[in-house]
């Protein structure tokens, strides 16, 4: 059997959000590089499908029109929403929605919520790849990797046949099971933070607001998880249930069964979808989450994504942080490659860069993780029905997110 050879400078391993967006950065600063995904596009991948400001941010450095044009009035399979609905543990429910004249301020629509299944969302960014300048390998799995003298060898099969890829720089932007992770040596479960969460999408759940807000339940019976129903086109939803791995093991919780149980018998659920129709079984995977500090580059390597454990803690939102990663590390391998050098002190910012917008809510969730599960139940009830609390996030916190979202450059700093 013959293999496939093939010599690149920079070689991105995973084409989800994180490796997608690397690679068309790097294309509009004229970059060649070799993307490789496991997949063939569109693929599933086990998610919420909520896209945050994060998401829009970079959107608007690729090309404003894809917000615009795009996501934007129910297209190709998304929804959009000016906010949020939290049913609390003491069976309140308390909408956060921008206010008029906080959306007046910023001068038309401007969601602060997609909700799209991941095959049409990762499809649609893959295809913002220029093509004259990225060597796209689907159906492409890397399964070995070693360390050579002057960069690294990769083995792997694409379309069934072997493939042997030769790079001087290597990417790890293939996820929370990531290869690349695996073999620079860094990849610890750190149960701490890392949660397991569970999808399965819907049809027909009743009582969906007609704005498209997401939802977010606290069950009563399991402190310090949380269940959401985020609304897609056609009457479907995506359904989901998560919470922190090591409150999982303390419990001993099968996060699946508990999903399907509270469905069942949870009283305010199972109003809810007794006329709904599953649409697959439970699918699962992991979080990594931002706060274990993971190393995230090397000589001659960068992680990005979850690859890298940056999922926001507070949230478990990672597209956007993934792909604010890309943004940032395209600025890195910029430099490294105008000076011909992509030692590890080339790249020692980079961890600093990916995790500074994510140090508050590392607080919070090691805060969170340490009380009493009847605590954070309280102080949920007690935060959220604040009428002072609502106003703020509702105006002034939220006008803040649209505008950087929208009008804010990203920054990175390089030293
Ligand atoms: C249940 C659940 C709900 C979530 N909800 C949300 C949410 O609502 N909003 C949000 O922002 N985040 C959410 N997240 C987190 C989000 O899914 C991830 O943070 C995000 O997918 C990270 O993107 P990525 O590009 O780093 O990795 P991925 O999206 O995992 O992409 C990795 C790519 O690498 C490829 N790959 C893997 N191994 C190999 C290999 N050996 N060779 C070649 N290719 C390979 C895969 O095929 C894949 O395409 C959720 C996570 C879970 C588990």
């Amino acid at each position: 059997m013959t293999i496939e050879n093939i010599n690149t400078k920079i070689c991105i391993v995973g084409a989800g959000p994180a490796g997608a967006t690397l690679s068309i950065f790097l294309g509009k600063m004229g970059i060649p590089h070799v993307i490789v995904d496991a997949a063939e596009f569109p693929r599933d991948k086990v998610c919420g499908d909520g896209l945050d400001l994060n998401v829009v941010r970079v959107l608007n450095h690729i090309d404003p029109n894809i917000v615009t044009n795009e996501l934007m009035n129910g297209g190709n399979g998304f929804t959009s929403s000016e906010g949020m609905r939290f049913i609390l543990p003491n069976g309140k429910q308390v909408d956060i929605v921008r206010n008029a004249a906080s959306r007046q301020k910023s001068n038309g629509n401007k969601p602060i919520f997609f909700v799209s299944k991941r095959s049409d969302f990762d499809n649609l960014l893959l295809g913002k790849v220029d093509k004259s300048i990225a060597d796209v390998r689907l159906k492409t799995r890397i399964d070995k990797i070693a360390k050579q003298q002057d960069g690294w060898l990769l083995n792997g099969t694409s379309n069934g046949q072997p493939v042997e890829i030769k790079c001087t720089f290597l990417v790890g932007a293939d996820g929370d099971h990531s290869v690349v992770l695996r073999h620079v040596g860094e990849r610890k479960i750190d149960r701490n933070n890392y949660a397991g969460a569970v999808r399965q999408y819907w049809k027909g759940v009743q009582g969906l607001h007609k704005d498209n807000l997401i939802e977010v339940y606290f069950p009563r019976s399991l402190p310090l998880s949380y269940f959401w129903i985020f609304p897609l086109p056609n009457g479907e939803a995506n359904v989901g249930y998560g919470m922190a791995s090591n409150y999982i093991a303390k419990k001993n919780i099968n996060v699946r069964k508990a999903f399907e149980e509270l469905i069942k018998t949870d009283p305010y659920l199972a109003e809810r979808f007794k006329n709904a129709t599953a649409q697959e079984t439970v699918k699962g995977w992991g979080v990594p989450m931002s706060g274990s500090r993971r190393k995230a580059h090397g000589d001659g390597w960068m992680l990005l994504g979850d690859a890298a454990s940056i999922v926001c803690p507070t949230s478990g939102e990672g597209i956007g942080s993934g792909m604010l990663s890309a943004y940032t590390a395209s600025k890195f391998i910029q430099r490294a490659l105008e000076k011909n050098d992509f030692g590890a002190h080339m790249f020692t910012q980079y961890d600093r860069e990916i995790h500074k917008r994510l140090g508050r809510e590392e607080k919070i969730f090691r805060f969170v993780n340490n009380i009493p599960g009847w605590a954070f139940s309280t102080g949920l009830n007690t935060v959220l029905s604040n009428r002072l609390f609502q106003k703020w996030l509702s105006n002034t916190e939220m006008q803040k997110w649209v505008e950087t979202a929208y009008n804010t450059p990203i920054e990175v700093k390089m030293n």
